[in-house]
């Protein structure tokens, strides 16, 4: 049997966080009551005018340029005309052979190795509606149709087939989203439908050049969904081919429930669109200056702070793809780093104890409580040595509780480290005379017994000596002649 090499592409359809729809002033909220957000613009009403939105072109954009893409300085909007109770206006106006973006690619590493995505295009569109066929009043015997997402502004970014693997694919897919959300452009919301992804894929046996043929997978909304409908479909194709049955270009939908894929259509039946310009809308013209404007305004995307991460503060690898999950936390690290000085230990500290109080509390970066300065002066007591690490884990939680300082806590509860090494010793001496049997049995030999005076003694200290002095002068007292300590 021939082994096959799986060929991915990737069609995105991405909402843009506008206010309003793209041709006409309705809100786009969600979660609004069905069919509440509506205009004879976004129905279609016969004699109703588009008028473009600007802030969803300057966002879409925005997309292009972070994509590197080519802006192109006049595209053209056009109708894609098909019937579904999802559009009563019996056309979508989207773009086509003129779309306002072309040739880009984003550049990210999976498992180390780099890798590069090309970016066909990105078009401008507006959304259709929605049909709910579940949940609603007789369900079953009736649709329910809600139109409020007709006209949502969306870009659609199509990739080139250059993803070889289903978890490749996924990772792209996570990459572009990582790149909408930090533009601000999207909200990355799958389960809302702010963001969702048509996977396109064939395989070919290895070493041939030429594709074999394609289907796509059409909206699938999380990750894992792009993951196992690709495995699914590879393992399909891999397996009709190897059986001689030869492949139709076709439409799938991923059963998430089943595991698996069916037919939604084939090549055969597809719709032809009859695609013809948007008479009621002029070319979209682009002013090379306000390109120029945006572009100024692009922040460090997440690939390139990573990247600094690594490079600027020696960062593991693993630290800075935790660290850039998000802008805000990223912004965050950054700020307890250069106030702390120490960049490993604000990550660690970030990534530990704070990231795991986040998920405990349910806060996000964002609505942390402590700031960055606050944890950045825990951190140099630690680094100084006038705390100890459990006792800073322990201030740290007293801080989240309380809004105080570290510097206070540690000054007013007495917290500071034991560095003296003759009130360690006066310690280690009262505890072992308090378990003189213990001692004499390891002076007999039992010598397993030491863990647990080094034990006694941290409990005597509440942690604030360091476990390498403890040790030390608890090994010293015992090697004392018996009848020792006094
Ligand atoms: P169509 O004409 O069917 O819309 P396109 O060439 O426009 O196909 O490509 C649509 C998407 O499918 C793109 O993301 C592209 O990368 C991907 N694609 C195209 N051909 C193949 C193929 N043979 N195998 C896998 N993906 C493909
Ligand atoms: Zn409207
Ligand atoms: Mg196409």
């Amino acid at each position: 049997m021939a082994t096959f090499e799986p060929v991915i592409g990737l069609e995105i359809h991405a909402q843009l966080l506008t206010a309003t729809k793209i041709f006409c002033g309705c809100s786009t909220r969600f979660g609004a009551a069905p069919n509440t957000q509506l205009c004879p613009v976004c129905l279609g009403l016969p004699g109703a005018l588009p008028v473009l939105n600007r802030r969803a072109v300057e966002f879409g954009v925005r997309a292009a340029l972070a994509l590197g893409c080519r802006l192109q300085p006049e595209s053209i909007f056009a109708r894609k005309n098909y019937f579904y109770p999802d559009l009563p206006k019996g056309y979508q106006i989207s773009q086509y052979d003129r779309p306002f973006a072309t040739d880009g690619a984003i550049e990210f590493s999976v498992a180390g190795t780099p890798r590069r995505l090309g970016i066909v295009r990105v078009h401008l569109e507006e959304d259709a509606g929605k049909s709910l066929h579940e949940g609603v009043a007789e369900s079953g015997r009736a649709t329910h149709l809600d139109f409020n997402r007709s006209g949502v502004p969306l870009i659609e970014i199509v990739t080139s087939p250059d993803l070889r693997s289903p978890a490749e694919a996924a990772e792209a897919f996570s990459r572009l989203r990582e790149i909408l959300v930090a533009l601000g452009v999207n909200d990355g919301n799958m389960e809302e439908g702010s963001l969702r992804c048509d996977a396109n894929v064939s395989v070919r046996p290895v070493g041939e050049t030429r594709f074999g043929v394609k289907t796509e997978v059409k909206n699938l909304n999380s990750f894992r969904h792009v993951q196992r409908a690709l495995e699914f479909e590879i393992e399909r194709h891999a397996s009709a081919l190897n059986g001689g049955v030869a492949l139709v270009q076709e439409t799938r939908l991923w059963d998430v429930a089943a595991g698996r894929t069916h037919v939604m259509r084939t090549k055969e039946e597809a719709d032809d669109y009859r695609y013809f310009p948007e008479p009621d809308l002029p070319p979209l013209v682009l002013d090379a200056a306000w390109i120029e404007q945006i572009r100024s305004t692009l922040p460090e995307l997440p690939e390139a702070r990573r990247r600094r991460f690594v490079d600027q503060y020696q960062l593991p690898e693993y630290d800075a793809g935790v660290l850039t999950q998000s802008m805000a936390l990223a912004d965050y690290f950054e700020r307890v780093a250069v106030a702390a000085g120490n960049a490993k230990a604000a990550s660690n500290w970030v990534m530990g104890e704070l990231m795991r109080k986040m998920k405990d509390v349910g806060v996000a970066i964002e609505d942390v409580p402590m700031s960055p300065d606050a944890l950045a002066q825990l951190i140099t007591l630690v680094e100084r040595g006038a705390i100890t690490g459990p006792v800073a884990k322990t201030v740290f939680e007293r801080m989240y509780q309380t809004g105080r300082s570290a510097r206070s806590i540690v000054d007013e509860e007495g917290l500071a480290r034991i560095g003296d090494a003759g009130a360690i010793d006066r310690i280690v001496r009262d505890v072992l005379a308090a378990h003189a049997a213990t001692v004499a049995e390891y002076r007999a030999g039992r010598t397993k017994t030491f863990g647990f005076l080094v034990g006694q003694v941290m409990k005597a200290t509440a942690g604030k000596a360091d476990p390498g002095h403890v040790n030390e002068s608890v090994r010293r007292f015992l090697a004392e002649p018996a009848g020792e300590p006094r």
